[in-house]
């Protein structure tokens, strides 16, 4: 099964602690973009047998953020190049705001889009203004409705916890609100404060006060506890589905499986090599006007980097790692290279072994970087 991930880099208005790659919409070549990208495909699809790919998820940026005309343009041009009847996952990110009426929704419906990604973050009206987010709570209420009621059955809803002012039961509140809508699928991350932000800058200048550590991991636990109490299942550290509603997308990564990467500092990963795209714009149109693939770098991994990849992705998920089928896939024994990790990750009830698996506990989960890097060799 392969991927395509599609990437639109623009967005209306910039998040305080985004460091996506991601420009200001205003005053960029979005029409010439979106032509190089179609341009792209076609021409990268030569790569690999078509009929074996399975989902194409459209990210960015805010693809939503794209006018009608260029959602039309850009979903035309991939209707034009898959058969999107075989697409088992067609997804789109976006952005309440762009959801209030129903004009782009009806036309992500109308060519095929079945399952959107709708970056809520928080309920709090405060808390929205505080990270830098250009919509309020109402807003994610009517995006969600407005979705629902043009066909969408599937709709995941990105949540954060650990933002500055944050408290506990402004979160739980955020769940309850979240559980309230009828959405499919939530995704709860954790704020990981990333170099370049406002964020970052703000934390040099000691004016971020953030939830305390023992906050944050009442929070996770908070919301494992709930939804799982509400019928949902977690499926991986901070993605959770209510009726087997996992993204079979993320999957794709997650299995180390194979997937295309198109647009501005895309990535894609094929076998033993990752691809990265260029991320300046015009450097990116540059290159696709002159008939040439915008790559940045090929990395053809080692076999050390190879295994440690599989162990780091596959115990994101809570079905953890089969050893037996991926030391077939990479023809070595992983027992019994990581005998002594793995024997003491057990004694510390970071991870469990069952089945020929491992995979992590609820332990290892509030601290799975620490366990990931116990796999790192060498
Ligand atoms: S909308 Fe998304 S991509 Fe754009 S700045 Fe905010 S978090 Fe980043």
């Amino acid at each position: 099964m392969i991927g395509v991930y599609i990437h639109i880099p623009f967005c209306d208005h910039i998040c305080y602690y985004c460091d996506f790659p991601k420009v200001l919409k205003i005053g960029q070549p979005v029409d010439l973009y979106l032509k190089c990208l179609l341009k792209e495909i076609k021409k990268g699809l030569k790569i690999r047998c078509q009929k074996d790919i399975k989902s194409i998820y459209i990210g960015g940026g805010t693809p939503s953020a794209l006018s009608e005309g260029q959602l039309i343009y850009l979903l035309d041009g991939l209707n034009q190049i898959f058969d999107i009847s075989q697409i088992q996952d067609f997804t789109i990110e976006t952005n309440p705001n762009d959801l209030q009426n129903y004009d782009k929704l009806q036309i992500m419906y109308r060519y095929g889009i079945r399952r959107l990604s709708i970056g809520a973050q928080s309920f709090s009206n405060n808390t929205l203004k505080r990270i830098g987010r250009n919509h309020d709570c109402n807003s994610i209420i009517q995006a969600v409705h407005n979705a629902q009621k043009i066909g969408f059955k599937n709709i995941s809803l990105d949540l954060m916890f650990r933002l500055p002012g944050q408290s506990f039961e402004e979160f739980k509140e955020n769940i309850s609100q979240a559980l309230k809508l009828n959405v499919t699928h939530l995704s709860i991350y954790s704020l990981i404060l990333e170099q370049h932000t406002v964020f970052h800058n703000l934390l040099l200048e000691h004016r971020l006060v953030l939830p305390t550590p023992e906050n944050d991991r009442q929070m996770y636990s908070y919301a494992m506890k709930v939804l799982k109490q509400n019928g949902w299942h977690q499926y991986e550290i901070s993605n959770f589905c209510f009726a087997n509603h996992e993204s079979l997308h993320n999957k794709i990564y997650w299995h180390n499986d194979d997937y295309y990467g198109f647009g501005a500092g895309a990535h894609a990963h094929f076998g033993n090599v990752r691809i990265q795209n260029k991320q300046v714009i015009n450097d990116y149109i540059h290159d696709l006007e002159n008939d040439e693939m915008p790559i940045l770098k090929n990395h053809f991994l080692t076999l050390q980097e190879q295994i440690e990849e599989e162990m780091f992705l596959r115990l994101r998920l809570n079905q953890g790692v089969d050893l037996k089928k991926s030391s077939q896939k990479l023809r070595i024994d992983l027992l019994q290279l990581y005998q002594k990790q793995i024997k003491k990750l057990i004694a510390e009830g970071l991870i469990e072994y069952k089945n020929e698996r491992i995979f992590l506990t609820e332990n290892g989960r509030y601290i799975a970087n620490d366990v990931f890097s116990e796999f790192l060799l060498g």
